[in-house]
C-alpha cells in the first residue's frame, strides 16, 4: 500500500474485541492470563495494544520493519545512544538540536561516550572527521536551526566502507516520512520527536525509533522494557490520530513554507533567508533528490542584531512565540535564546538575530500579513 493509505490504515485494523474502527486506548497496566504464562500481553510496560498500533503505523511509513514507541524524542534517542558502550565515539551533524547536544555533552560524555560535530553536508570533513572508534554518526536532515541539508545516501555508502561499519542513524523529526524516508537511503536507524509534525498538533509528547536489523531490535526492545521511558496509551493514541492527516498537514506545511521563504527573501529587513526550497539554497540540489518537498521550517536573520529580533517575534499576532514545532499552528522563535539556549556557549552557538518559524497550516495571506506587520512595527 502506498503512504496515504498506510497514514490511516497501518497497525490499525478494527479492533478484534468489538470491531471499534479506531483503536482504542488500552488504559490498563496488566492483562489477565488463560493460563500461567499464557497471554499475548502480560504487563503495560513490556507492551500495550495501543503503543503495538503506533509502533506497527510508523515501522510502514518508514518503509522499516521494526517500530518502538517511547515517552519522548529523547527518551527514544536515549535508547538509541545506550547501544554505544564506554570509549566509544560519535561524530554528529555541527547543527543538532539543543537537547540531542545536551544529552551527548552532559549526559553521556559522563560514561565515556564521546561526541564531536561536523558540518555534515561536507563528505570530506566527514571522512576527516571518523575516528577509529566512531560506532555511530548522528544526522539531522534538514537540520534545526539553519535547514542545512545531508545526503543521507552518500553518508550510508562512505560509511559502508569501514570496518567496523558505524551504525547511520538519521533524527527524521523535520522531515517526517512524509518528506523523507532515511532507511530505503541506507540509513541503520531513525529517530523521532513524534511530539512535532506526526503529532502534529502540539498536544503530546512522544518518540519513535524504526530499524530493521533484527539483533539491534531485539536490543532495543529489552531496553525499552529495562529501562521504562515508555508512553501511555493515550499519547500513542493522540500520535495515531495525527499521523492520519500527516501527509495532507505536510502538503499545506510545505506550501505556505516555500511562499513565505519566497516573500522574505525580497524583504528590506531581512538579512538571509534559510530554507532548502530556495534555488540558492547550498542543499537544494540534494534536497530535491531525497525530499518529497522541502519542509515546514524556515529561519532568517533579521537586520538590526538580537534587538530586533526579539522585537519582531514579540509583534506577531498569528505566529506565536514558543519553542517546539510541527503543529497545525505557526510559532515563531529565536534559537539564541530559547530552543538553542543550552549551546549558547559553545562552537554550535546559533546568531542571536536569527529568527526560526514553524509554518503552520492556516491561510498563508495571513502569515505573510503577520510577519509584514511585526517586521515593520519592529522597525526592522
Ligand atoms: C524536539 C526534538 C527532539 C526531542 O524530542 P522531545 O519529544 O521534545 O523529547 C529531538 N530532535 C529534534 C530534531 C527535535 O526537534
Amino acid at each position: 500500500m502506498r503512504f496515504n493509505t498506510l497514514a490511516i490504515h497501518a497497525g490499525q485494523p478494527p479492533d478484534p474485541a468489538y470491531g471499534a474502527v479506531m483503536t482504542p486506548i488500552y488504559q490498563t497496566s496488566t492483562f489477565a492470563q488463560k493460563r500461567m504464562g499464557e497471554a499475548e500481553y502480560d504487563y503495560a510496560r513490556t507492551a500495550n495494544p495501543t503503543r503495538t498500533a503506533l509502533q506497527q503505523c510508523i515501522a510502514a511509513l518508514e518503509g522499516g520493519k521494526h517500530g518502538l514507541a517511547f515517552a519522548s524524542g529523547m527518551a527514544a534517542i536515549d535508547a538509541v545512544l545506550r547501544l554505544l558502550q564506554p570509549g566509544d565515539h560519535i561524530l554528529a551533524s555541527n547543527d543538532v538540536y539543543g537537547g540531542t547536544y545536551r544529552i551527548f555533552k552532559r549526559v553521556y560524555e559522563g560514561y565515556g561516550i564521546h561526541a564531536s560535530f561536523v558540518e555534515m553536508g561536507d563528505l570530506d570533513a566527514v571522512r576527516g572527521a571518523l575516528q577509529p572508534n566512531t560506532r555511530m554518526v548522528w544526522v539531522e536532515t534538514p537540520s534545526n536551526p539553519l535547514l542545512k541539508i545531508a545526503d543521507i545516501a552518500a553518508l550510508a555508502a562512505l560509511l559502508r566502507a569501514r570496518s567496523p561499519r558505524p551504525l547511520l542513524v538519521v533524527d527524521n523529526t523535520f522531515a517526517s516520512p512524509y518528506l523523507q524516508q532515511p532507511l530505503l537511503l541506507g540509513a541503520d536507524a531513525v529517530v523521532h520527536s513524534a511530539t512535532k509534525y506526526l503529532g502534529g498538533h502540539s498536544d503530546v509528547v512522544n518518540g519513535l525509533i524504526v530499524l530493521n536489523d533484527d539483533a539491534l531490535h531485539e536490543r532495543l526492545k529489552f531496553l525499552q522494557n529495562a529501562v521504562g521511558a515508555v508512553p501511555g496509551p493515550f499519547d500513542c493514541f493522540l500520535v495515531l490520530r495525527g499521523i492520519k492527516t500527516l501527509p495532507v498537514r505536510m502538503e499545506r506545511h510545505c506550501d505556505n513554507a516555500q511562499r513565505i521563504a519566497h516573500w522574505l527573501t525580497k524583504h528590506p529587513a531581512v538579512a538571509r533567508v534559510f530554507y532548502p526550497g530556495l534555488p540558492d539554497h547550498p542543499g537544494h540540489a540534494i534536497a530535491r533528490r531525497q525530499m518529497r518537498a522541502f519542509g515546514g521550517m524556515v529561519s532568517f536573520i533579521v537586520k538590526g542584531g538580537a534587538q530586533a529580533a526579539r522585537r519582531v517575534v514579540e509583534r506577531t499576532r498569528v505566529f506565536t512565540l514558543a519553542e517546539s514545532l510541527g503543529g497545525v499552528e505557526s510559532l515563531i522563535e529565536v534559537p539564541a535564546a530559547m530552543t538553542h539556549a543550552s549551546v549558547a556557549d559553545s562552537p554550535l552557538a546559533v546568531d542571536p538575530a536569527l529568527i526560526r518559524l514553524s509554518v503552520g497550516i492556516e491561510d498563508s495571506d495571513d502569515l505573510i500579513e503577520d510577519l509584514a506587520q511585526a517586521l515593520e512595527a519592529a522597525g526592522a
